[in-house]
């Protein structure tokens, strides 16, 4: 025991314990981010993020249908000034989604993708 009541063994159990309840903190953190991870890939399986609304759902679609949807670079929500699903020739009309004759899947009406084409007026 030193000047401070603390004896070596006491001190060294602290020590430990302090440190074990560091570590399973740690690993608590980490299980939650691989939980958050696995559920980003679970999203991720569903199709494009939250800006793809109601028509982001492509659960139902092959590997090779989804691929149309990254080949071509689909957003659910256009940044494109002026161009948009909706006023592309290959859009083909729905509400709430409407479908596309080259990108497969919901296509949402404000979606956008770099095969677009001016629709015929
Ligand atoms: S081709 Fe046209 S309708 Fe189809 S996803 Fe691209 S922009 Fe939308």
């Amino acid at each position: 025991m030193n000047e401070n009541g603390l004896s070596r063994r006491s001190f060294l159990s602290m020590t430990l314990g302090c440190l074990s309840v560091g570590c399973a903190s740690f690993l608590l953190s980490c299980q939650k981010k691989t939980e958050a991870e696995r559920q980003g890939a679970t999203e991720m399986a569903k199709g494009e993020s939250a800006a793809g609304g109601p028509c982001a759902d492509v659960s139902g679609l092959t590997e090779q249908e989804k691929q149309t949807r990254v080949s071509n670079a689909y957003v659910g929500k256009s940044t494109t000034e002026g161009k948009f699903c909706s006023n592309c020739s290959l859009f083909i009309e729905g509400r709430p989604c409407g479908t596309c004759s080259l990108v497969k899947g919901p296509i949402n009406p404000d979606g956008y993708c770099t095969a677009w084409v001016a629709k015929a007026t």
